[in-house]
């Protein structure tokens, strides 16, 4: 499909695009979970924008929030003074926030991006310990810049920038398909948790003091990798008897994406602080970050930055979680998640190609696996990126729009919006399967 516009792009964009790479496709429009491209191909959209548009493409309440705005001549860009919008999204976040972070914690508006989140997070713990070493996780990813990427365990984004930021410490990630500890299957909490306790006691170790640790509860672009949730407890365990301030981050997996409006929900845990993102912003860019009252230790004006007063954002974000609050929509992720496994389950029965299925909530994992390789350890077969490409060459093709991500790049990754319905669900994993079976033949 050559147009004028892939033209243009491919001669003059940086090599250092990365969706383009994959989706040969200029768009005109896009409603709910389906994009038409300018040639009028239609296709179902299970990338969202990273997981960014919670309720789908353009949802009518989004555009009428925006619409209300302009209207009403609320300023665009306020830096990050008060308006009537921005206290009203605030106290909607707050209502969202399990009750017992409700009268305890504080929000900060960062930068536009994720990766300006965690970026304050790390700022935020930093001052208020005092510590400078950061526990982060193999497989994670918290953004782009140079601190964010130091802290992602994802050495192919990585490997040609020489000066990251020291002091970073990776521990192993319970990524049980691929047991780091070789034994998988839910059982690697306490081990996990020992062998982390073991490194902080031994100061030879170097991370006598950390300022914090972070991960994600389901690893996104790691391949979505969910965290056992006894291994989520355990963290929480560790990190509260060692005083070391817990942040999650729920840049993709927070506001409903799981199942619950925040991740950690899932153990019934509350961390220190929450890095949000995505869609909190209700597909424009917003990013805050959510902590306990005692770490707010910074000077006033200590941490600053221009554009942190989006109104369009704010608004967008307070149509979006009032939208998902008045219809369930966290119902929906969990009937559609459930629809979405039974399926996968039965395609990992039939193709030996799928070698694991996993996830939490609308926020899925396909590993796809080379029944020519050698078996590992626990008896799995090898990732296989080039057929998880050509998989996904065949869905876009057939008109689905999946990301393949993971460390080894072999994992379909399905990001669907939280409102898709029924027969979309199976529509997608028809021309799923349709596509796996043609890409190994
Ligand atoms: N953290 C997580 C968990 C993410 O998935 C991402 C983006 N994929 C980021 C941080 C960085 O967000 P951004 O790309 O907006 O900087």
């Amino acid at each position: 499909t050559e147009n004028k516009y892939l033209e243009f792009q491919n001669e003059k964009e940086s090599n250092a695009k990365s969706y383009p790479r994959h989706f040969p496709l200029a768009i005109e429009k896009a409603e709910g979970m389906m994009i038409t491209d300018v040639e009028g191909n239609v296709f179902y959209d299970c990338l969202c924008g990273a997981g960014t548009l919670a309720i789908g493409h353009n949802h009518p309440v989004v555009i009428q929030a925006i619409e209300d705005v302009l209207k009403q001549q609320t300023p665009l860009h306020t830096l990050d003074l008060a308006t009537p919008l921005k206290i009203e999204f605030m106290q909607e976040i707050f209502s969202i926030l399990p009750k017992e972070l409700r009268d305890s914690t504080k929000i900060q508006f960062c930068g536009p991006t994720g990766a300006d989140g965690v970026e304050a997070a790390i700022k935020l713990v930093k001052n208020a310990t005092k510590g400078k070493s950061i526990l982060a996780f193999q497989g994670g990813y918290h953004g782009s810049t140079q601190a964010t990427m130091s802290m992602s365990g994802n050495l192919s984004k990585k490997q040609h920038l020489q000066s990251l930021l020291p002091d970073v410490h990776f521990l192993p990630f319970p990524y049980e398909y691929r047991c780091p500890f070789g034994i998988g299957e839910g059982k690697t909490a306490k081990i996990s948790a020992q062998y982390i306790e073991n490194l902080l006691d031994d100061c030879e170790s170097g991370i006598a003091s950390p300022c914090g640790m972070i991960f994600e509860t389901v690893q996104g672009e790691g391949g979505a990798i969910p965290a056992d949730i006894e291994w989520l407890k355990e963290m929480r365990r560790v990190t509260a008897e060692r005083g070391i301030p817990l942040i999650i981050d729920e840049v993709q997996t927070g506001i409903g994406r799981t199942g619950e409006m925040f991740s950690f929900e899932h153990a019934g845990i509350v961390p220190d602080v929450i890095v949000c993102s995505k869609a909190i912003g209700g597909g424009l860019p917003m990013s805050i970050i959510i902590y306990k009252e005692e770490l707010d230790q910074w000077n006033p004006g200590a941490h600053i930055g221009t554009f942190r007063g989006n109104q369009l954002g704010m608004a967008t974000g307070l149509a979006t979680l009032k939208y998902m609050k008045e219809n369930d929509v966290l119902e929906n992720v969990n009937v559609r998640s459930k629809q979405v496994f039974e399926r996968l389950n039965e395609l990992q029965e039939k193709y030996e190609e799928i070698g694991d299925v996993r996830g939490r909530g609308l926020m899925i994992g396909v590993e796809i696996v080379n029944p020519k390789g050698r078996k590992d350890r626990l008896g799995h077969y090898p990732q296989y990126e080039e057929l998880a490409l050509k998989i996904q060459e065949r869905c876009f093709h057939n008109g689905l729009i999946i990301e393949v991500g993971g460390r080894y790049s072999a994992v379909m990754r399905f990001l669907p919006p939280l409102t898709m319905t029924e027969n979309e669900t199976a529509e997608v994993l028809t021309i799923f399967e349709k596509s796996v079976v043609e890409a190994i033949q």
